[in-house]
Parts: C-alpha cells; sequence; structure tokens
C-alpha cells in the first residue's frame, strides 16, 4: 500500500498510507475490537485501523486524532478509537467498542470512506451485463432444442436435456410434468431477458434502470420476489421493491464479472419469479450436485433462485464443472443470495 501525504481536516498534511479511493468496500472476516466476539485477526485489524484514520484524512467527526499506527495489533489506541467513532457516527445502537462483519459501524466506515456510487454500478453492469445476456440466451437456446426437436433426438437435443436433468431433475418427473417444465422454463428465462433487452416493456429506461446501489446492504443483493411487476412509484418516490438492490458485496473485488453475472441471474429469477404466477425463492443455494441442492425435487428447483442460475451458467459456458464462486448453503427466507 501506497504512502500519501493527506491534509486532513483537522491539521496540517501527514503521512498516511490510504485506501486508493475504488478500492471497493471495507469488509472484515471476523469482529474487530473488545468482547467475548472479537477475534481481531491481525488484517481485520490493519483494515479497522486503516478504516478508521480514513475517517480523521476525510475531516469527518468521530476519526481517531493523532492517527493510529496501522499494525495490525488492537492495542488501548485502536480499542478507544473504535469507541468513538461509534459514539459519534453509530448512533443506532449501543457503542459497544466492536466492530463487527456486515453490521452498523463497518456499515458507516464504508460510507464515509468508500461510498458506492452509481458509477461503481455502471461501471460493473457494464462489464457484466454481456456475460448476463449471453447466459439468459444459451439458456434459451438449451430449452427451445428440447422443446423443439423433441428430448434427445439429436446430439444438441441430448446435451440439453442432460443438463435440465442436472440442474432441474426433470428426469424425476412424468413426460406431461416435464413437457410442461420446459415450457414454463423456456418463459422464465425470456421474461428475465426482457427485463435486461427490452426494459422499455417494463417502463424502464434501460437495463441499469433494473438495478441500484444499496448502500445499506453489506451482502450482496437483494430483491422483491415478483418487483419487476411493482409500481415504478411508491409514495410519490422511487419504489425500490421495483429493482434489484445491489449490495457492497456485490462490488467486493473477489466479485468477477462471471460472478456478476451469476449473482444478476440469480435475483433476475426472484424479480420476474414464473410466468405462471409462482414465486421463485431460496430453497437451497449453490450447483447442482451440491449438498444443499441434492435433495430437492423438480418441483422445489423450478422454483430455485440458484438452479436458475447454474443452468444459465453452465449452458453459456459448457463447462458442467462448479465454478469457484458458487457456494452452497441452504434455502431460506431472505433475497440476499
Ligand atoms: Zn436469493
Amino acid at each position: 500500500m501506497s504512502t500519501f501525504l493527506m491534509m486532513p481536516a483537522v491539521g496540517s498534511c501527514i503521512s498516511t498510507s490510504t485506501l486508493p479511493t475504488g478500492a471497493g468496500p471495507i469488509a472484515i472476516s471476523k469482529p474487530v475490537g473488545q468482547g467475548p466476539l472479537a477475534r481481531n485477526i491481525p488484517d481485520d485489524v490493519k483494515t479497522i485501523q486503516e478504516a478508521l484514520n480514513q475517517v480523521t484524512v476525510k475531516g469527518v467527526t468521530g476519526g481517531p486524532i493523532p492517527l493510529l499506527v496501522v499494525d495490525g495489533i488492537k492495542g488501548p489506541k485502536t480499542q478507544s478509537a473504535i469507541l468513538k467513532f461509534q459514539q459519534a457516527q453509530v448512533r443506532s445502537v449501543r457503542a459497544d467498542g466492536l466492530v463487527e462483519p456486515g453490521k452498523q459501524t463497518i456499515l458507516r466506515l464504508n460510507e464515509i470512506d468508500s461510498p458506492i456510487s452509481k458509477f461503481d454500478l455502471n461501471a460493473k453492469l457494464a462489464a457484466s451485463l454481456p456475460l448476463l445476456r449471453a447466459a439468459l440466451a444459451a439458456a434459451i437456446q438449451n430449452v427451445t432444442i428440447v422443446i423443439t426437436s423433441g428430448p434427445g433426438t439429436t446430439v444438441s437435443a441430448a446435451l440439453a436435456e442432460d443438463r435440465l436433468n442436472r440442474h432441474f431433475a426433470l428426469n424425476t418427473i412424468d413426460a406431461s410434468g416435464q413437457s410442461n417444465a420446459r415450457v414454463n422454463l423456456f418463459e422464465t428465462y425470456s421474461e428475465m431477458a426482457l427485463v435486461v433487452n427490452q426494459p422499455d416493456l417494463f417502463d424502464m429506461f434501460g437495463a441499469i434502470d433494473a438495478f441500484d446501489v444499496d448502500p445499506q446492504n453489506a451482502k450482496i443483493a437483494l430483491t422483491t420476489a415478483q418487483g419487476v411487476f411493482e409500481p415504478p412509484l411508491k409514495d410519490g418516490a422511487d419504489n425500490p421493491a421495483r429493482q434489484i438492490r445491489l449490495g457492497l458485496g456485490f462490488f467486493a473485488p473477489n466479485v468477477s464479472n462471471d460472478f456478476a453475472a451469476f449473482i444478476l441471474i440469480h435475483e433476475l429469477a426472484h424479480f420476474t419469479s414464473r410466468r405462471d404466477g409462482e414465486l421463485i425463492i431460496d430453497n437451497g443455494r449453490g450447483w447442482f450436485d451440491d449438498v444443499f441442492i441434492r435433495p430437492l425435487s423438480a418441483a422445489q428447483r423450478l422454483l430455485n433462485a440458484d438452479s436458475y442460475a447454474s443452468f444459465a451458467q453452465e449452458c453459456r459456458t459448457g463447462s458442467a464443472a462448479k465454478p469457484a464462486f458458487v457456494k452452497t448453503t441452504p434455502g431460506g427466507l431472505g433475497g440476499a443470495r
């Protein structure tokens, strides 16, 4: 990390290593500070020391004066700096001297030091939308080939059918159920593609209009089931339920363009849900052969966001191997992937 000369509002120039702007969100793996939950992993402590110093450098109340030494050791000066910051800037919670991943104190540090803007959103979407469009088109093509040529009648239909069986367990239901499921998948992926390819059909000005930044969310993304059908305005203001809201996690450096496209398909699945009106939820997260996906029935997978994202991902890349960014977790409420 480079050393810069900065002039904080509180005095003359000081030498400090700073987070370059655009470095992405401030994130820690385990709590930093005091109390039984604190782990004070040196890299996390460094992140917090650096972030607290940035508060001072930016001239915002509540930063340490003098600046903390960024050494990864949680000593008394770092501890009192955490408390001082919470007392000045995190009034919604009791100042407990503890910074926890995804909680108010780190959200406030992010708001002050590393705010995510529409500019960041546009840059990230510009890089990932082509992959997203390609994945949706590939999914539609794979489903179409089985519908039009009949299951397994050609080499490509056999391959597409195998993908449908692995991701959606279609081979576990009867022939008419399979036929209905294929039509439903075709309609649902088509609807998702319409949101990004013909957003004007939904009274959106462009594909990016379907998305917004949610700096209050330390996780990756959040959306409303069938949100695309929500009214554009609510109480005279933009209706947040009508957008896929991308939190700090989406902008983290580990979110590659491939991963971003996967996340966006997952969220689009919730956002449009199924053409027949059924809600697409999170019955389990992961790749088709993961522990939390394997037990799911065809009906459950056909209502499962990660199954839609995984099938489209394989159709685009041609690889059945699980990408490293796909993690498996149980299902549950909450659209945050
Ligand atoms: Zn979800």
